[in-house]
């Protein structure tokens, strides 16, 4: 009878209740974690063009967004860069970026797209 196990198992206290407890905890907090390092919640891309104009948008968000110099587009959780019209063309060779620690730079047209969150404070300290 599955009862007696049960009993037989609780009473063996192999396992007890504020084990049980800890262990629901624990994965929970594990969970959390997770959650934290990869989902990297409200990320936000900002387009820096020559220091004066900032354009943020949500990382969530699909759009591209046309400059005067270069396209920026936004999907699926990475941006990147097309049509630029510089000559080393070395923002559209980054490629796609989707974390707070990555930046496309055109140096020329003096455009900077990083990728920021409400992680920036945890960034700065691992970053020094
Ligand atoms: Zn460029």
């Amino acid at each position: 009878m599955n009862f007696e196990r049960i009993k037989r198992v609780k009473s063996s206290k192999a396992f007890t209740v504020p084990d049980a407890i800890v262990s629901v905890i624990m994965v929970i907090a594990v969970i959390a974690c997770a959650l934290f390092v990869y989902r990297l919640p409200s990320a936000d891309v900002i387009i820096s063009v020559r220091g004066e104009k900032d354009i943020r948008l949500s990382l969530d968000s699909e759009t591209d967004i046309e400059l005067k110099h270069l396209t920026v587009h936004i999907h699926g959780g990475q941006v990147w860069v097309t049509d630029a019209d510089c000559a080393d063309k070395t923002c559209e060779n980054i490629g796609k970026i989707s974390g707070t620690w990555q930046r496309i730079v055109c140096l020329p047209n003096g455009v900077v797209i990083s990728v920021t969150g409400d992680d920036d404070s945890l960034q700065w300290e691992i970053g020094r």
